[in-house]
């Protein structure tokens, strides 16, 4: 890399916990530093415990800064973003690295404004090429494919989804044991303009499916009422609907729900195909989902193979007694 700092990456520990978000920044920034033959080190608010020290050395994290005082900063990120940027300074770190979720994305303009430097969201691949860096983005779930040169003058920004981040997770790479300090700035922070007053998750029923945590997908196997159930299901476990072409052709849903080559790529922790016959356009757009699960009444549909788990049942059997349960289950009646 032409600027000789290294590479911050800023590790958010809700409730004390390394998350799946956590740990795939860890392999994000860890690939990034061979891309970038650049040095890295992570930016915590909260000093972790031992045991989440150890998962930090499982992923080689060489070094953890915890910022002096920085729980009380993660509620004032206009402050928590001014002293990154200032860490960011002293360590010197040439690219600061964040999630792109609402922390992030909230702390990125605050960081790259007080740095001077170049800012990319929703950053995906990073390689180097002759001209520079090129840097790759893909914004609005996978719609806006971009690709800018960075010329490592400046320093660089850059906010990951959350997609890259569970497709690098369990990036091989040799374990450490980290050093880890305590960083204070030299002046106090100050000059907060924007405080968080609270934070309210994603509303799986409309979130980009992208990004969704648990979905439930209804194919062509599934008529208007075991439609109107699967959707009621949803709401009630509070997880995401998709649907295949052949539904979304209906008229049934809006495109953004619809799941495949031509529809969302998805890598949620739990994909269930209703009424899917699993073809490739279909299975090409969730190949990378955690876990999926099917139900189908053809025990010879090419879901199955492509299942972690596979039900032969009919739907329309299946989706009534489901919604018992699941009402019995949150103590509606059935
Ligand atoms: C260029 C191109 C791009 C495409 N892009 C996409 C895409 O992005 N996404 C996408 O989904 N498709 C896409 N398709 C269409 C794709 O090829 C398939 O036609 C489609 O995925 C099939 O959808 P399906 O599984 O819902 O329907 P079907 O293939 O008709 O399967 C229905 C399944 O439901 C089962 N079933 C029927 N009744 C019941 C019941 N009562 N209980 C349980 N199971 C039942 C059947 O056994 C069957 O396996 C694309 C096609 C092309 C040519």
């Amino acid at each position: 890399m032409g600027n000789s700092g290294k590479i911050l990456v800023f590790v958010d520990l809700p409730g004390g916990e390394l998350d799946e978000t956590g740990k795939g920044l860890l392999s994000y920034a860890a690939r990034l530093s061979g891309t970038l033959d650049a040095p890295w080190g992570v930016a915590v608010a909260v000093m972790p415990d031992s045991d989440h020290l150890k998962t930090f050395g499982a992923y080689g994290t060489p070094s953890i800064t915890c910022l002096a005082d920085g729980e009380a900063l993660l509620d004032t990120p206009a402050l928590l973003g001014k002293g990154l940027a200032r860490l960011a300074l002293d360590e010197p770190a040439t690219v600061v690295v964040l999630p792109h979720n609402d922390l992030g994305s909230t702390l990125a303009p605050v960081v790259a404004q007080e740095l001077d430097a170049a800012i990319m969201t929703e950053l995906v691949t990073v390689r180097q090429s002759a001209d520079g860096v090129r840097l790759s983005r893909r914004a609005l779930g996978v719609r806006v494919a971009e690709t800018r040169f960075w010329d490592c003058r400046h320093p660089l920004v850059a906010t990951v989804p959350l997609r890259s981040l569970s497709q690098v997770l369990m990036a091989t790479v040799r374990p450490s044991s980290p050093s880890v300090s305590v960083w204070r700035p030299a002046a106090p922070l100050s000059g907060a303009s924007v405080s968080v007053i609270g934070r309210i998750p994603p509303d799986p029923q409309t979130v980009d499916l992208t990004d969704a945590e648990v979905i439930f997908s209804a194919g062509k196997g599934c008529d208007p009422v075991t439609f109107d159930q699967l959707k009621e299901l949803c709401r009630l476990l509070n997880v995401s609907c998709g649907v295949t072409r052949p539904v979304y052709d209906l008229g049934w849903t809006g495109f953004e729900r619809m799941v495949g080559q031509t529809g969302r790529t998805v890598t949620p922790r739990l994909y269930v195909a209703l009424g899917i016959s699993g073809s490739m356009h279909h299975v090409g757009g969730i190949k990378d989902s955690r876990r999926i699960v099917s139900v189908n009444s053809d025990s010879r549909a090419p879901i199955f193979p492509n299942s972690d788990e596979g039900f032969v049942a009919d739907l329309k059997e299946l989706l009534p007694q489901l919604l018992d349960r699941v009402k019995a289950g949150i103590g509606g009646a059935p």
